[in-house]
């Protein structure tokens, strides 16, 4: 925190610049909004929520196209919850704003039992009354504010205990195909997402008032690649972009690569690039 308040205006206003630009870049690549959406943010209270919200109000201003913005946040009903906080705040930006209340908290503390981590079903709990809000609203997106931080760690997580190689995507058809999720910040970083919200004073309502600790494998993971980054700068961005460089043929998916179906050329014949085409940084094991 700067003791200056112009240099420090002057450096929140750079932040911005960089994050709306982000945001701006990762809409455009996954084509996440279109003419005429009714785009449902969901605040959780948190940061990163409360950033995508503000960075996407100031993006529409110069949208090329027209889209409503609609906030929405769920009221779990959590010992200590402070009810006007999000009211207010919501009141304050003048768009269209909806207050869920559903108290998930008695059925998580009912079901998971004491000394479990609670986020698992709280979460689900929470996504089904977010989709079921937006069909009964006409909502033709929802927005969710998951930064790349949260991707890469999701890609761990699944790599380390699921054996998937699989992520958490910017956008998103929901399993039952009735909703599209997309995810703005796809391209932030936690650190400058939460420099932003502190630099912007936006009233955080932390999660952890139901008491849950934090998924526990999601903190470690999270400290891992704290720990990369400080050894070695960039390398959780370079994670998140080789998942948008993927050659199938360097994996080992039959059900993703033909490895069955390929074989040597016969001398004239066209060469397979899908089979031995290597982009030029990519760095082989043999
Ligand atoms: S910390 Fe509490 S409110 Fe937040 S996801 Fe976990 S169980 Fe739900």
């Amino acid at each position: 925190m700067h003791s200056d308040p112009r240099k420090q205006r002057f450096e929140t206003g750079i932040l911005q610049q960089r994050l709306r630009r982000q945001v701006g870049r990762a809409i455009a690549d996954f084509n996440m909004v279109e003419q005429g959406d009714r785009v449902m943010v969901c605040l959780s209270g948190g940061k990163d929520s409360y950033t995508l919200l503000d960075l996407l109000l100031r993006l529409r201003e110069r949208a090329p196209v027209d889209f409503d913005l609609v906030a929405v946040h769920l009221d779990q009903k959590q010992p200590g919850y402070p009810p006007d906080v999000m009211a207010r705040y919501l009141d304050s930006l003048g768009i269209e704003h909806h207050i869920i209340e559903q108290d998930t908290y008695s059925v998580v503390k009912r079901v998971i039992p004491e000394g479990n981590t609670m986020c698992g079903l709280c979460s689900r709990l929470r996504r089904g009354i977010l989709y079921t809000f937006a069909s009964e609203h006409g909502m033709t997106k929802i927005a969710l504010g998951h930064h790349r931080d949260d991707i890469v760690e999701t890609l761990f997580l699944n790599m380390f205990f699921g054996a998937k190689l699989k992520a958490m995507p910017p956008k998103l058809l929901s399993d039952d195909g009735r909703h599209v999720v997309i995810r703005p910040l796809a391209y932030s970083t936690e650190a400058e997402i939460a420099q932003y919200a502190e630099a912007r004073g936006f009233p955080i309502i932390p999660c952890n008032l139901c008491g849950s600790q934090e998924h526990l494998q999601r903190g470690k993971i999270k400290s891992m690649l704290a720990d990369w980054d400080r050894q070695f700068p960039g390398r959780v961005e370079n994670v998140f972009r080789s998942l948008q460089s993927v050659v199938p043929s360097h994996l080992a998916d039959t059900n993703l690569f033909g490895f069955r179906d390929l074989g040597a050329r016969a001398e004239g014949d066209a060469p397979d690039e899908r089979a031995w085409f290597l982009p030029e940084r990519t760095v082989s094991a043999d």
